[in-house]
């Protein structure tokens, strides 16, 4: 049988607060409904699959989980950071602004390290709003 490279791809979704400290507009403590596209591109194997899609969700379970109705902090924003920690909210610290470039990184570095060898790169697409798209893509192998 011929090897061919296919590429899969898997949504999750997660609600999620943020705010970007000094920004006119997102400065504001709000809150998307957030979507994550997983794209793996791979060779297919003699099962026909890149990867089981039920090993991705997996994979994926215990990170949404950390990103599901918290809020995601700028460990530089100490003001919002110090409310939520006294308040015992649910808190994702990140050492970078909470945009969605920086969350599709952060779910890339996490994913990456835990993927199945063979696997030729990890794309990342976040979505915050209907309407834009933040990507991180990371090689693999
Ligand atoms: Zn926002």
């Amino acid at each position: 049988m011929s090897m061919f490279v296919s590429e899969i791809s898997k949504t999750f979704r997660w609600e999620m607060g943020h705010r970007l400290a000094g920004h006119p507009l997102c400065g504001n403590p709000h809150g998307h409904s957030y979507a994550a596209d997983i794209h793996l591109k791979g060779p297919v194997q003699d099962n026909g699959m890149v990867m089981d899609y039920g090993d991705l969700s997996a994979l994926m379970k215990p990170l949404v989980a950390q990103l599901d109705h918290a809020f995601a902090v700028d460990q530089a924003d100490a003001l919002m950071g110090e409310f939520l920690r006294e308040n015992g909210f649910r808190i994702l610290e990140l050492p970078y602004p909470p945009t969605a470039e920086n969350l599709a990184r952060w779910l890339a570095e996490a994913l990456a390290p835990q993927l199945p060898s063979g696997l030729v790169q990890l794309t990342v697409v976040v979505r915050e709003t209907a309407h834009t798209t933040a990507q991180h893509t990371v090689a693999l192998g």
